[in-house]
């Protein structure tokens, strides 16, 4: 009865997380699937603590209380442009805990180190399991140091550039092979494969972890960060078939699928095809390149406007876009945006917010920040439902947005964001862009739109700028 109400729960807890994924699709249902992902979680947990196999409770009292501590002072501190570090930080002990619950489970039937009070081993594992116990440990272990590596390089911990020499990709697929005629050896002979295999795949995962991201872009690591996410979800799929739990199979799963998914979107976005992304060595992270200089070196000259005047074109504007792009969120100024845009509806001026699937650092960027600053959900557009609407429309506010407004994605076959899709903005009457400098944006590419002539740089942080922005608009006379 008490298996069969486990089961029960984690079928509840699986639906859960289903719908969970659903609302994560939208900006409107986000929040609600958040819930029903921590609702399904609990779910789990607690159905999980009323296994049989649990003889005492101590060392998980001990382990609730120091990952409930970490992980509440993790959410009340960290700023949201921090969300990619976090979650790969997340991610590395979601792999060393796989990592080591396989190790755990392989020890128990075949010893790795011999202790004075063992238990006598369970004998040899069968086929499927030994297989699915070093599927898991052999992608728990890339997932860790994988991960740790795509915090450190986040954080600056280590070089965000990607560090490349030769024979890197041959030394890396060779090792991955290895691992898999490791894997192999052990399926086919789970009672004589030595101990020394189990562990160097392990060892090889933790490397591949390392060597693999290498290569890889500070600015990239959003992609890497959810392909490790896949990863990890693969690995606790594992881990279900290794301990007979239908959660694991299924939480993983659903983890391993949706990350793999998100990291194809994400490419698809960047226009960069998957293999670009891992193997390409592109984009550092920084954004302080030098000024643009045009054809032979003669600097270009961008029309530098003060608050004053920016805020004289949007009084004469009926319609207005707003274009957030990183600036904005590492400005915090989701809220001016909100005022200035409030200010302006209040004067009949149409307001929309153009969102690009890529604006940011991290899908759904935009999105987080201006439900937290209560933009209304229908005054946000993706890019097919926006893009045509820029040639009719009076003024764009360009906030902290640099690649996906570059119109080198269109025109420039040797731009290395060629191909992909941005916004329009350059058909506008005129054009407002608020950033500190002339400094390129992620890709390191210069921006042609910053030099039209209907274009005006309000240089400064966006945060500072909007507020001016705002006091000089409601000080103003409608239309
Ligand atoms: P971007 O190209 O990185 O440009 C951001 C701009 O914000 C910079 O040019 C910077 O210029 C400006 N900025 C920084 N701090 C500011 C502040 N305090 N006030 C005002 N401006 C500020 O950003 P984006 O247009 O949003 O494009 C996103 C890029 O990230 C794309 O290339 C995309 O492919 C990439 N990417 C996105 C994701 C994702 O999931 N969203 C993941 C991986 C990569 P200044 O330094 O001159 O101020």
């Amino acid at each position: 009865m008490r298996e069969q109400l486990i089961d029960l729960s984690y079928l509840v807890a699986s639906i859960l997380f289903i719908l969970c994924l659903r609302g994560l699709s939208s900006p409107e249902q986000g929040r609600r699937g958040v819930l029903l992902g921590e609702l399904g979680m609990l779910v789990a947990v607690v159905a999980t603590l009323f296994k049989a196999e649990i003889l005492s409770f101590e060392w998980i009292i001990v382990g609730l209380l120091i990952g409930g501590a970490i992980g509440t002072a993790i959410s009340l501190r960290l700023p949201m442009t921090k969300m990619p570090e976090r979650i790969a930080f997340s991610h590395a002990f979601g792999g060393l805990a796989t990592m080591l619950v396989g190790i755990t489970e392989y020890h128990k039937h075949h010893p790795i180190v011999h202790l004075a009070d063992a238990a006598a081993p369970h004998g040899a594992l069968d086929r499927l399991t030994i297989g699915a116990l070093s599927f898991e440990v052999f992608l728990g272990s890339l997932t860790f140091t994988g991960s740790i590596m795509a915090f450190g390089k986040l954080q600056g911990f280590i070089t965000g550039a990607p560090v490349t020499y030769k024979g890197q990709n041959a030394m890396n697929i060779g090792a991955f092979f290895v691992a898999l005629g490791l894997l192999v050896y052990q399926v086919i002979d789970p009672a004589g494969a030595p101990t020394w295999a189990f562990l160097a795949m392990a060892g090889i995962g933790l490397a591949l972890g390392v060597l693999g991201v290498l290569p890889i872009g500070g600015a990239d690591m959003p992609v890497v960060i959810s392909l490790l996410n896949s990863y990890a979800g693969l690995a606790a799929c594992a881990t279900g078939f290794a301990l007979h739990s239908n959660i694991l199979i299924i939480s993983g799963a659903l983890d391993g699928s949706s990350g793999f998914l998100l990291s194809m979107l994400m490419s698809k976005a960047m226009n960069r095809s998957f293999a670009n992304v891992v193997f390409g060595a592109f984009g550092t992270g920084d954004s302080g390149g030098a000024p643009a200089a045009g054809a032979g070196g003669v600097a270009k000259i961008h029309n530098e406007a003060t608050v004053e005047d920016a805020a004289a074109v949007l009084q004469a504007s009926q319609t207005v876009i707003i274009v957030p792009g990183y600036g904005m969120a590492v400005s915090q100024a989701q809220h001016a945006v909100r005022d200035l845009c409030a200010a302006l509806e209040k004067r009949g001026t149409e307001v929309k917010y153009a969102i690009h699937p890529v604006a940011g650092r991290m899908p759904g960027h935009m999105n987080v920040l201006l439900a937290e600053a209560n933009v209304p959900y229908d005054q946000l557009y993706d890019l097919d439902m926006i893009n045509d609407d820029f040639a009719r429309t009076d003024c764009v506010i360009v906030v902290g947005a640099n690649d996906v407004v570059n119109p080198a994605a269109k025109t420039d076959k040797s731009s290395p964001i060629y191909g992909m899709p941005v916004f329009d903005v350059e058909q506008s009457k005129s054009i407002i862009v608020l950033k500190r400098s002339m400094n390129p944006g992620f890709s390191g590419v210069e921006n042609e739109l910053f030099f039209l002539p209907n274009t005006m740089m309000v240089l400064g942080d966006a945060k500072k700028t909007l507020t001016a922005l705002f006091n000089e608009v409601k000080g103003g006379g409608g239309h």
